[in-house]
């Protein structure tokens, strides 16, 4: 077998021997070809014909569309091998073209602006455990921007999700030592379009990481990032870069420095409630669609977009951090016309946060440069727009020298390849200017050499041409040949005529010739120095484009405010959460104007209660009001205004959104274990800063074990962490807790004509216990059947000894059957007298209007008179 591998097959199968975890694309000529495996895996997944060769199946791509297949590969998840034909091409029979992998592209490190997602940050992440501790890091290569935080490994359950679904890396990197732990499997599991994959243990060394990321900042110890010899979020940075400069193979000098944060500076959550709460991505596919970001997300640039991002998963627990956010949001919000000016100025600015990063990584191009000149433009007229209000604005002088070093060099619309010309603007070097002379002129100076010929050789018809291999040639028709000059160097001889050269000719083609290989050269040079000249502006652009993004983002919540009718909360260092008309920001937009009912919420202010239990059925609006006030409570802390009319709120710590197993059953994940596991994660890790939102917690069980878990986890939230908590639940029995610190809330109903009607408004009390059975009967179940479920029910909730018999009396029903109808049902445990005078000893007359009294008295009177 082994002599049947051609030398190619051999240089094909050593550099596939160092990739093996790699799609490797092997240069052949005008086409990419992958083999086996790669062949058989790549041909599958982008639909591509799969051939072969001899035995070996194949599958190729031509080279100019490769970046089109490369993208879909990378949102695979895949990482490709690039391997070039290097060196000169050997003459036929001698030997190989030499080929090198020239770069590696992987999901998490990939440069070109085709690969990636402008509005979303392109992370690569990597976790590494030590002891009792263990850190995360993430980078963005294409902007700079480099996170690290720690936390215990005990909580690893926790955490690892959590700061995975803060940033959403599409690659993580992680030690070989963890590829068989359950937890980070699990964990991995839940981001189904991340790449992962492991790497040998040493790669995640204390020393060699330290030294890489002093290397990199180029100072000489890590204390001004917060992180010492023994940071053990070292660790996996120091990894991160190494990666990164081995798969790029390019320096990124741009990647200046590493932010190390801590739980307590953002607002934390859970994976799961951040899920839940639907911050960036909706619950069924991720999407943005009907995502809070999607309803304040106005940003126009892709800085903006990320940044947006950014403050939604990273909310800030800093009151003056928030209220300095708020105020630029305010002058935003008071003066329109700023607000559409900046805006439309916007729009003209693409992304010079990636601009930046191309120029240090000497990625950028010619229309990269002229487009990171507009942005600068536009960018200086928003300085001037915002003149002297209080956005602290850099030094504009650096931008408007920038611009001017762009316009006077690179041409309008200049080309993106280095090698083929036009790039440089004339008047920019004298040089270059002289070498386009020689070409721009080379036609009127061959005019003029053939009239000189003609007059001194007296042929009239004499002509200059050109052919493809033989360049120029004077062509001398045959009846003239007599007066052909000596000068005159013979060529070629045809039928009609002969064709010569002569010094002067070649002289003025070699002319012309260098004229061409000088232009490109010259202009290849001249743009790469004036690349270089802007290397220096990096970090001034770095820190440009973050003043842009957060006008953007700025900008973009007092569109949100304006358009949507938010108002600025009051944010303060207390406890309070007093909402006053909230709404929920993302049902609110997407039912019929005017329909969304506000409702209160008022908690930890002058009565003390911290808790709320929300009754009421399904339907009725308990999920909406409960993620209503979390997300209002959010929104507030990145700096946004709210949907309310009035929010009067304290700093919270964390927010957890626990939803009920069943509520989530469709996803296929919420088991009873797990909705106990996150309600046991709240129990341990809220505080009395914290907002807590349960939803139908303990559902996943049977009625009595739910019942007596929710009781529990309520008096537990009540008495011990004493935190904000909106508790719904359809255990009616839970509204006999009490409490001076809970209040009972309930979802009003319209019950005035036969069909239930849900106002979506939360008034004081609790709900009462027959909307299952009414929505039974609306839904058409037979008139017995819902009075037996109503006896049943009370039986039930009335605690008699004698419990129910179910199916005890199957007279009740037979009776039924052989009664004509109306029906007039009397089986049964109880007599409707029996009923009735049970339902007004459980009545809670406080908590019904008059309205309801009125009604129920009524029924009870149809219900004793059978009218
Ligand atoms: P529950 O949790 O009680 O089952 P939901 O909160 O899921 O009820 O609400 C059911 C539907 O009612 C939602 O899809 C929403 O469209 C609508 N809804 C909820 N609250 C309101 C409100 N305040 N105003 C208008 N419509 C609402």
């Amino acid at each position: 077998m082994a002599d049947e591998i051609t030398p190619l097959f051999a240089q094909y199968l050593g550099i596939k021997q160092q990739h093996p975890n790699e799609v490797l694309f092997f240069r052949l000529g005008d086409f990419y070809e992958m083999f086996d495996d790669d062949a058989v895996e790549v041909s599958r997944l982008l639909n591509l014909t799969l051939t072969h060769r001899g035995q070996n199946p194949m599958c190729g791509i031509p080279y100019h569309a490769a970046k089109i297949y490369i993208a879909r590969l990378l949102r695979l998840g895949k990482k490709i091998a690039i391997a070039e034909q290097v060196g000169d091409i050997p003459a036929p029979g001698k030997g190989l073209t030499e080929r090198k992998v020239i770069e590696i592209i992987t999901p998490g490190t990939a440069l070109e602006s085709e690969y990636l997602d402008g509005g979303i940050n392109n992370f690569l992440a990597s976790l590494c455990v030590r002891g009792k501790e263990t850190g995360f890091s993430f980078i963005d290569v294409t902007t700079g921007e480099f996170k690290a935080t720690s936390f215990e490994t005990a909580s690893i359950q926790e955490n690892f999700p959590k700061e995975l679904g803060r940033c959403s890396p599409r690659e993580l990197i992680l030690p070989e030592s963890l590829r068989s732990n359950r937890i980070i499997q699990d964990t991995v599991a839940l981001f189904d379009s991340m790449a992962v994959s492991y790497y040998p243990d040493w790669n995640f060394s204390l020393d060699s990481g330290y030294e890489r990321l002093t290397e990199q900042f180029g100072t000489a110890n890590l204390r001004s990032f917060s992180l010492t010899e023994n940071s053990v979020e070292v660790m996996s940075a120091g990894f991160l870069l190494d990666y990164v400069s081995k798969t790029t193979n390019v320096s990124s000098p741009h990647i200046k420095s590493i932010q190390v944060y801590k739980d307590s500076e953002y607002v934390v959550m859970d994976d799961s409630s951040r899920r839940n709460l639907e911050i960036t991505g909706n619950l069924r596919d991720g999407s943005q669609q009907f995502s809070l970001l999607e309803c304040v997300n106005y940003t126009r640039t892709a800085m903006g977009s990320r940044m947006m991002r950014k403050w939604l998963t990273f909310a800030l627990t800093d009151v003056n951090a928030i209220i300095s956010r708020q105020n630029h949001v305010e002058l935003f919000v008071n003066d329109r016309t700023l607000l559409r000016r900046i805006r439309d100025q916007l729009d003209g600015i693409l992304d010079v946060e990636r601009l930046a990063g191309r120029i240090a990584m000497d990625k950028a191009h010619g229309k990269d440069l002229q487009a990171l000149r507009a942005s600068l433009s536009c960018w200086l007229n928003i300085q001037s727009i915002l003149g002297d209000s209080n956005f602290a604005l850099i030094n504009p002088e650096p931008a408007a020298e920038i611009i001017d070093l762009i316009a006077n060099s690179i041409m309008e619309d200049p080309a993106t390849s280095l090698t083929d010309g036009g790039i440089i603007k004339s008047g920019w070097s004298e040089e270059l200017d002289h070498w386009r002379q020689v070409h721009d002129n080379f036609n009127q100076v061959l005019d003029e050499y053939v009239e000189e010929e003609k007059q001194a050789t007296g042929i009239q018809n004499l002509k200059i041409k050109k052919s493809g291999n033989m360049g120029y040639f004077i062509e001398v028709s045959k009846g003239k040949l007599d007066k052909v000059p000596s000068h005159f160097i013979m060529r070629r001889t045809l039928v009609n005529a002969d064709r010569y050269t002569t010094e002067k000719l070649q002289e003025l083609e070699s002319n012309l010739n260098e004229s061409d290989t000088r232009i490109l050269e010259l202009e290849r040079d001249l743009f790469l120095e004036v690349r270089n000249r802007l290397k220096a502006f990096v970090a001034y652009l770095q820190q440009t484009a973050r003043e842009i993004a957060y006008a953007d983002v700025t900008s973009s919540f007092a569109e949100a405010a304006v358009r949507h009718n938010w108002v600025r909360p009051v944010i303060e260092e207390s406890l309070v959460f007093d909402v006053k008309g909230g709404r929920h920001p993302v049902v609110e937009q997407h039912i019929p104007q005017g329909e969304f009912v506000p409702n209160d919420l008022n908690l930890c202010s002058e009565d003390g209660c911290t808790f709320a239990l929300i009754t009421g059925p399904n339907m009725a609006g308990k999920s909406t009001f409960l993620r209503q006030n979390a997300l209002i409570s959010l929104l507030a802390q990145t700096g946004s205004y709210v949907p309310a009319l009035y929010a009067r709120l304290g700093i919270v710590d964390r927010i957890f959104c626990r939803v009920g197993a069943s509520d989530n059953l469709a996803k296929g994940e919420s088991t009873f274990l797990v909705e106990m596991t996150e309600t046991a994660h709240i129990l341990r890790s809220a505080t009395e800063k914290s907002l807590v939102i349960m939803d139908e917690v303990g559902r996943g069980t049977s009625t009595e074990d739910g019942l007596s878990i929710a009781w529990a986890v309520s008096e537990y939230l009540l008495e011990r962490i004493k935190c904000k908590t909106l508790f719904a639940t359809h255990y009616h029995e839970l509204t006999r807790m009490e409490s001076d610190r809970a209040k009972k809330l309930c979802m009003a109903v319209d019950e005035s004509t036969s069909e239930v009607v849900f106002l979506r408004k939360v008034i004081s009390g609790s709900s009462q216990n027959s909307y299952g059975i009414h929505v039974a009967r609306l839904a058409g179940v037979p008139e017995p059947v819902i009075k037996r479920a109503q006896m049943i029910l009370e039986k039930i909730q009335g605690e008699a000894e004698d419990k129910p018999v179910i199916n005890a009396d199957e007279h009740v029903f037979e009776e039924e059957k052989s009664a004509a109808a109306p029906v007039s049902f009397t089986g049964g445990l109880f007599s409707d007298e029996e009923l009735i005078l049970d339902e007004i000893l459980s009545l809670e007359v406080d908590s019904i209007t008059p309205i309801q009294a009125l009604q129920t008295i009524a029924r009870w009177k149809h219900s004793l008179s059978g009218r």
